[in-house]
């Protein structure tokens, strides 16, 4: 429908009227066509009709269109039209920003005008075009910002904008921190008003006038020129705060934080694809390193994570071939005061495909992350029980004590996988120890108490590990049900020059003999540390250097069970 609001042409709009209407014809973009000797403008039919404006002809035609403007790019739109209309020569108008639509929301365009001079070189008219950008594919349809092409254009004028000026500055990406739950949980159409909202309170958060982009996925990011490392960490601060509140979807509360990668430039790469490379490197850091965190780039960080990818492939194919490359080492447990072997701790090894022997420190995270632990913590379970079995023939009271990650014990399927293993190899209950980290152990005290009694009503001991490393051992001494308390190398590294350490072991020990729990004491390295260990701190056994580092199989026997032949 056509509108007309009967104002009267202009002869130089009456000159064009005829080819101003059939260029119209040609294409979806919008057209316009202004005389500035009498600030009368003619536009296309479908810029009327998208924006509700008053007629194809309209007086003064930003006294309509600048309060659509979105408020934040209502300034620089300004800018660039009285910087188009008022130079000496002819000048263009290129800008993107985002317009209120019929429909009541914002749409991003992208505006491309030109002044043309008269014979006495005075701007006499302003003609040009406007596109909706979702139309050109530039803006994500979910959210209304702009996408992933127009970001790294942005990208490619932020860095020529360095090389003109030297000066740089800073690139967020952001990642939505377990974001696959939602569309998992909910569907589709759920997550995509998490996205939307999220955007909001992002956009809102980012200072002016920086611009919030969508990148594929759950992700975001923009670019701040000039931006410091405390800017970035401040603008996080925001963001986190502003992500802490829980969203409201169909009745349920969600709290949605995100990750976030920086890097510098041109520090950290001068073009865009190993920018946005070592952002999205940043970015993964630091959901792996438990979410809702920022990390800055560095290329150290990278070289490792790089390599960390190309170990979880490696390790994915020693699964997949039935644990190749995988083995047990075994490291001795002594009783304190006859020092006679009672059993071992089993720790497992990891060679890559090149044969160099990996650190667990390296490999198990990953096992653990991507679950892998599960099939493999059930062969590890297998090889101990076997190894057990072979040991008790020269020593009839062995006990392998086995490494359990929190990931296996939430797998129901662990338990009947090794009472069937115990079973499978007629080996009783009490010739495996259970060990588990009491700092890994997250909050759910209860769930853990009963998988833990599950194996303690079988007769399966369970140790804590690595105890006095987390941050409220005796507070889980007192939640958790367990057997045995290893107390971690940190308490006896110290306790030669150190009265309070020292002390500390003792009352520790005590307490545990006082409920019943038998401690076994990590890392002793030197003699005296052992004498002040078993005579004043009254350990029950012992494990470390001192008594027999980790060996395999074949060492172990060679080692320590010959004697007991
Ligand atoms: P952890 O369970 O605390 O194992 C004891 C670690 O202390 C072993 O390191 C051992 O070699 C080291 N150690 C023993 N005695 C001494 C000593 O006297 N001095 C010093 N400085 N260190 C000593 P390892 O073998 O490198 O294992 C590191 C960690 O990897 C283990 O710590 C455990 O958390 C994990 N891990 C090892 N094997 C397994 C496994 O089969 N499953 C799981 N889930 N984790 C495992
Ligand atoms: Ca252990
Ligand atoms: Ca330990």
């Amino acid at each position: 429908m056509r509108k007309n609001n009967r104002i009267p042409l202009s002869p130089c709009l009456r000159r064009f009227r005829f080819y101003f209407d059939l260029l119209g014809r040609t294409t979806k973009d919008y057209l316009f066509f202004t005389d500035l000797q009498e600030n009368l403008v003619m536009v296309s039919p479908n810029l009327v009709n998208d924006f509700d404006l008053p007629g194809e002809i309209m007086h003064d035609f930003d006294t309509y269109w600048l309060p659509l403007v979105h408020p934040e790019e209502r300034g620089p739109y300004q800018a660039s039209i009285s910087k188009a209309l008022n130079s000496q020569g002819p000048c263009e108008h290129n800008m993107e920003y985002r317009v209120k639509s019929r429909k009541g929301e914002f749409v991003w365009i992208s505006c491309r005008g030109r002044v043309g001079l008269d014979r006495d070189g005075k701007p006499s008219m302003f003609v040009g075009t406007m596109s909706r950008m979702a139309q050109r594919n530039q803006a994500d349809e979910v959210t209304g910002l702009l996408n992933k092409y127009q970001f790294e254009h942005a990208v490619k004028l932020a860095l020529a904008q360095y090389r003109a000026t030297g000066e740089g500055g800073a690139i967020m990406v952001l990642g939505l921190d377990n974001f696959k739950i939602v569309n998992e949980t909910y569907n589709r159409m759920t997550g995509d008003i998490v996205l939307k909202r999220v955007a909001d309170l992002l956009a809102n958060v980012i200072p002016p006038p920086l611009t919030l982009f969508k990148l594929d996925g759950d992700e975001y990011a923009f670019i701040y020129p000039g931006g410091t490392a405390e800017d970035v960490a401040e603008i996080f601060a925001s963001v986190q705060s502003a992500l802490s509140r829980p969203q409201d979807i169909d009745g349920h509360q969600y709290f949605c934080t995100a990750s976030c990668g920086t890097v510098f430039y041109p520090e950290s790469g001068k073009d865009y694809l190993v920018l946005h490379k070592h952002a999205e490197a940043a970015m993964d850091i630091a959901k792996r390193e438990g979410k809702n965190r920022n990390v800055l780039f560095s290329k150290e960080q990278y070289n490792r994570w790089v390599r960390s990818i190309s170990m979880r492939d490696s390790i994915w194919e020693s699964v997949e071939n039935g644990c190749v490359g995988f083995s047990l080492f075994f490291q001795p447990q002594v009783s304190a005061v006859e020092q006679k072997l009672i059993g071992a701790e089993a720790l497992l090894r990891w060679k890559n495909p090149k044969g160099r022997m990996v650190a667990p420190m390296e490999f198990i995270p990953i096992l653990e992350e991507t679950k892998l632990i599960i099939p493999v913590g059930k062969w590890i379970v297998e090889e101990a029980v076997k190894t057990c079995k072979k040991w008790r023939r020269y020593v009839p009271d062995f006990r392998v004590s086995i490494n359990m990650s929190y990931e296996q014990i939430k797998d129901l399927s662990f338990k009947n996988f090794v009472e069937e293993c115990l079973e499978r190899y007629d080996m009783p209950t009490d010739s495996i120890v259970l060990e588990l980290t009491e700092s890994k152990i997250v909050a759910d005290w209860s769930f853990i108490n009963k998988q833990f009694d599950a194996f303690r009503s079988q007769g399966i001991a369970i140790a804590m590990d690595d105890f006095g490393t987390g941050y409220s051992s005796l507070a889980s001494l007192k939640n958790l049900s367990c057997d045995i308390v290893k107390i971690d190398r940190e308490f006896v590294k110290k306790i030669l020059e150190n009265d309070f350490d020292r002390r500390l072991v003792q009352y520790v020990v005590d307490l545990c003999h006082s409920i019943g729990i038998y401690c076994c004491i990590e890392g002793v390295e030197e003699e005296a540390e052992y004498e002040l260990l078993t005579k004043e701190c009254k350990a029950d056994a012992i494990q470390g250097y001192l008594f027999g580092h980790p060996e395999s199989v074949a060492d172990f026997e060679e080692k320590f069970l010959s004697l007991e032949k």
